[in-house]
């Protein structure tokens, strides 16, 4: 039996993916709704997502909003922001209406 060779575990794929991402941290994530500078952001898991880079998060403290800096090709990066909404926003703006849809 030949030996394959080992690509690592999920578990190390993953860090790996952090670290890789850690060097494209950027300085800082500007709050989208008050617009404050956050400097702390958690790297997100992006290992499965395909052509993403890098994702962060960050809490602002001021307004409790969370923001997000992805950056990867364009359209995974949209997909990716699209997913987020999807799951974030559906809470955050429960009950805001576009205007457009308003009887
Ligand atoms: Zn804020």
């Amino acid at each position: 039996m030949g030996q394959a060779k080992l690509r690592g575990t999920p578990e190390q794929r993953k860090q790996a993916a952090i670290e890789r991402q850690l060097s494209l941290r950027p300085k800082y994530i500007r709050c989208n709704n008050c617009q404050a500078e956050l400097n702390e952001m958690t790297p997100m898991d992006i290992s499965d997502i395909r052509g993403i880079e890098a994702a962060f998060m960050a809490h602002c403290p001021h307004c409790g909003h969370d923001t997000y800096a992805i950056k990867g090709e364009r359209e995974a990066v949209a997909q990716m922001h699209m997913a987020i909404e999807d799951a974030v926003g559906a809470q955050s703006q429960a009950g805001v209406v576009p205007a457009a849809h308003r009887r």
